[in-house]
């Protein structure tokens, strides 16, 4: 008999209906489409990548702070150009990512984006400063939409 998933030692014979791991009783989940383990039973998109109002103000004020900042300081020291650019873009990303509570996703990612190219206007960095930055913060915010 295969032994459960979660409970090792258990046998069973349940089945999850998902990912036909062998699940006990005790890991069934009700779902429409029968029962599932708790793993597949989530909602597929994780919740971090619904973003409440709140948590898009927080996010929203962090990038804006992370990216105006960051562009002017930028547009100061030009040095290191194409690396800081990417990694300025990614602390945006992380200061929005944090500003929202830990969110991630292409919400996040395009509030990031908008902060950047409004810091790169401020700090008169250029387009290419703008691209880098805006791939530096949707890739931090993003590794996860997959899931
Ligand atoms: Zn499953
Ligand atoms: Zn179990």
């Amino acid at each position: 008999m295969p032994q459960c998933s979660f409970h090792p030692g258990v046998e069973t014979e349940m089945r999850c209906a998902e990912c036909d791991r062998p699940i006990c009783p005790k890991d069934m989940v009700l779902t429409p489409v029968g029962y599932k383990c708790p793993v597949c039973a989530k909602p597929k998109r994780s919740q971090y990548t619904y973003v409440k109002p709140k948590q898009l103000v927080g996010a929203i004020g962090a990038g804006a702070l992370a990216g105006v900042a960051g562009g002017f300081l930028l547009g100061m020291i030009h040095l290191g150009f194409f690396l800081i650019s990417i990694v300025w873009g990614m602390a945006v990303g992380e200061a929005v990512r944090r500003g929202s509570g830990g969110h991630r996703g292409p919400v996040l990612a395009v509030v990031a984006a908008v902060c950047i190219v409004i810091g790169s206007l401020v700090g008169q960095l250029g387009l290419l400063a703008a691209v880098l930055g805006s791939l530096g913060a949707v890739s931090t915010l993003s590794w996860t939409w997959s899931r």
